[in-house]
């Protein structure tokens, strides 16, 4: 198309492969292989325009943060990404994005999930999803408290409708991405408990940990998947 869209996919590729690149260092640096790593780009600031040439670069996970846009995305884009909703899940828009999402990282109370397991059941599909936990213990964050989480995983754990896949967490922002790393851990070590304490029934092995300012931490903490927006969008300007 445009000289500009040129310089937009110009600038994408880059940004991808650097942060690729230390993907590939944080993996190596502790041990891990990089096909134990999903970067999932974060699209909820980003153009449609953009969205498409990051697709035509490859990605194909990708995550939002509202329902409301990840449906309207998903039904403008090619059926081959695959969705993530990052961010708060009111119930009443719960129907609405299982057809579309591939995981749900949010699911932050019980009110959720078990409406979600109604939702599932009736759609005879099984979505993949994670609990938000709020291990860092912020008021301004959603997510299960910890302890709140251990107590009610005895009821929880005996879902059949849903495919409970791992623990998501975000960690409190800051300069030092060395902040993140205690609670990372702590998210590690919690979902280690309930994979204990789930009958054999969940292995759990899914940890969404680490955005633009701290996803290396989050690699080396046992990360699998990581949510990436700002540096993968910097430098691409609007026109
Ligand atoms: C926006 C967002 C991200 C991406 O954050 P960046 O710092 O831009 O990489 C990751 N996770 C969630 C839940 C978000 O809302």
């Amino acid at each position: 198309m445009s000289f500009m869209t040129s310089e937009t996919r110009k600038q994408l590729d880059e940004n991808l492969s650097s942060i690729r690149e230390r993907i590939a260092r944080a993996c190596q640096v502790s041990g891990r292989s990089v096909n134990e790593v999903t970067l999932i780009a974060v699209t909820k600031y980003a153009e449609l325009d953009w969205v498409r040439e990051l697709i035509d670069l490859g990605v194909r996970e990708l995550g939002e943060a509202r329902p409301q846009q990840l449906v309207s995305r998903a039904r403008e884009l090619p059926v081959e990404v695959r969705w993530h909703l990052i961010g708060h899940l009111q119930r009443n828009k719960a129907e609405e994005i299982l057809p579309f999402t591939q995981m749900i990282h949010s699911v932050d109370s019980v009110r959720l999930f078990e409406h979600l397991e109604k939702c599932a059941f009736k759609r005879q599909s099984k979505p993949k999803i994670l609990l938000e936990v709020n291990v860092s213990g912020e008021q301004s964050k959603d997510g299960f408290d910890p302890t709140e989480l251990l107590t009610a995983w005895p009821k929880m754990l005996t879902c059949d409708s849903l495919e409970i896949s791992g623990l998501m967490t975000m960690a409190p922002l800051g300069d030092n991405a060395e902040i993140a790393r205690p609670v990372f851990r702590r998210l590690r070590e919690l979902r280690d408990r309930l994979r204990a304490e789930s009958e054999g029934r969940w292995l759990l092995p899914e940890l969404s940990m680490g955005m633009s300012g701290d996803f290396e931490v989050g690699i080396e903490e046992g990360a699998t998947l990581i949510r990436i927006g700002s540096s993968l969008f910097e430098g691409v300007s609007t026109d």
